[in-house]
């Protein structure tokens, strides 16, 4: 033994050794021997024979159930989730609300019908909301396939335009019924038919790229409605900001706000109480751009579900962004970069080079043993051939609107490495790599 950590012990959060913290770690006081010990099975049995399961349960738990539905995306979808998908997947099992800025393309709305028939098999209900006939009219493919591979039949509702009147009305019907664990609706239907989801409580709420949307105050009160809120509580909420405003204005004029304080606190716990009793459902926003405002109503979310719109793109930074020098010879500098890094290679060429040169450079790569395609427009084919290691490089023209910057899209196995050369201040080229992690958690 070298060095003892305090507060490491998983179980405990007490003191532990370097040698146990390699092992399982747990410590000496939660448990003296771990050596006979095989799995953490064995380990979650022993503490709790000792009857000394104490924080380490919650973490197990956790891992089981994120094991679960990383299991349940991938038969649904077919390939399991990338590292940016699984960030959400926790945050939505450690039931918080959160928003997902990104670009079009990463995942997003089939994280969210995921998610959304993983909660309607342990009998909760979602709501998916998109901004057009045409976008729920996928999503409901989307759930058809989904659900056949994964042996379910969940009760959904898709509302949209393109209806006959006789199934609108029968869908309506279902609505006010409650018959149904995901309903998917354009925002037309819940400005329209909110009466109908009046006093139905929803686990889960996934609004899909409306930018658009959250502009309209009357929807972030629809929302939190749907989610279990009422309107004493929004106006709690509402007071609660002011307060935290009055106490910032008096600590300006150097004066001590602890009557205001005292008040707000009464307040933020009377939230916690309702929120507490009242089993609040789950809200993710997803956008490409989140213009939104932070608006008074908007900081609703923030008091309410503890929930921030993100502004920027968040991109998971699970990753390491670096250049190299070009050298004078970029193209033997590339191959020898493949061939280091290995198979799996994304190319950008920068658009002042343009074509000619992603195909020169691809003719190049071929003749040296790389299996490279140099493609003028990505489809999913040439993507699908792509994750089953078919080329060992994609060379495109590098665009803000190329599809390969939805790099998400590819979950080949091992690592995703892209190499993306860019020009800089018009005659100097470097050539940078970006490489994700290696092993995405696998259950
Ligand atoms: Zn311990």
């Amino acid at each position: 033994m070298r060095v003892i950590y305090h507060g490491l012990c998983l179980n405990c959060r007490g003191a532990i050794s370097d040698e146990r913290l390699l092992k399982f770690g747990i410590c000496e006081n939660c448990l003296e021997r771990v050596d006979d010990l095989r799995s953490w099975k064995h380990v979650l049995k022993a503490l709790e024979r000792r009857g000394n399961l104490r924080f380490v349960d919650d973490i197990f738990n956790f891992y089981k159930a994120f094991g679960d539905l990383s299991k349940f995306f991938r038969k649904a979808v077919g390939h399991r989730m990338w590292s940016l998908q699984e960030v959400w997947a926790k945050r939505v099992l450690l039931k918080r609300s959160f928003s997902i800025v990104a670009p079009t393309g990463v995942g997003k709305t089939v994280f969210g019908i995921v998610l959304a028939l993983h909660f309607a098999t342990n009998g909760r209900r979602s709501y998916i909301l998109v901004p057009t006939t045409l976008l729920v009219q996928q999503i409901s493919e989307k759930i058809d396939a989904y659900s056949e591979r994964l042996g379910i039949c969940p009760r959904k509702i898709c509302y949209h335009a393109g209806l006959i009147e006789k199934e609108k009305k029968e869908l309506l019907e279902k609505v006010a019924n409650g018959d149904f664990d995901v309903l998917v609706t354009t925002e037309r239907f819940l400005k329209n038919h909110f009466e109908l989801l009046r006093g139905k409580h929803f686990d889960f709420m996934f609004v899909d790229d409306v930018d658009s949307f959250l502009r309209s105050p009357r929807n972030i009160d629809r929302i939190l409605e749907i989610l279990g809120f009422d309107n004493a509580t929004i106006a709690s909420a509402i007071q609660l900001m002011a307060f935290r405003r009055e106490a910032a204005r008096l600590k300006r004029m150097g004066e001590r706000p602890s009557e205001v304080l005292a008040s707000f606190e009464s307040i933020k716990s009377q939230i916690e109480n309702y929120k507490a009793k009242n089993n609040i459902g789950l809200l993710v926003v997803s956008g490409a751009t989140m213009k939104a405002k932070r608006t008074k109503r908007i900081k609703l979310f923030e008091e309410l579900l503890e929930f921030q719109i993100g502004f920027k793109p968040e991109l998971l930074r699970n990753i390491k962004d670096f250049y190299l020098e070009a050298k004078e010879d970029v193209e033997d500098q590339v191959l020898s970069l493949i061939k280091t890094f290995g198979s799996g290679c994304l190319i950008f060429v920068p658009s002042v080079f343009g074509r000619e040169h992603a195909l020169k450079l691809g003719e190049f790569l071929n003749a040296n043993g790389v299996k490279a395609n140099t493609y003028a427009k990505l489809n999913d084919a040439l993507l699908a051939a792509f994750e089953r290691g078919e080329y060992d490089a994609l060379i495109g023209v590098a665009s803000f609107r190329s599809p390969l910057a939805r790099g998400g899209r590819s979950s080949r196995e091992g690592s995703l490495r892209y190499l993306h050369w860019r020009a800089e201040d018009g005659d100097q080229t470097k050539l940078g790599g970006v490489q994700p992690r290696q092993a995405p958690y696998t259950s």
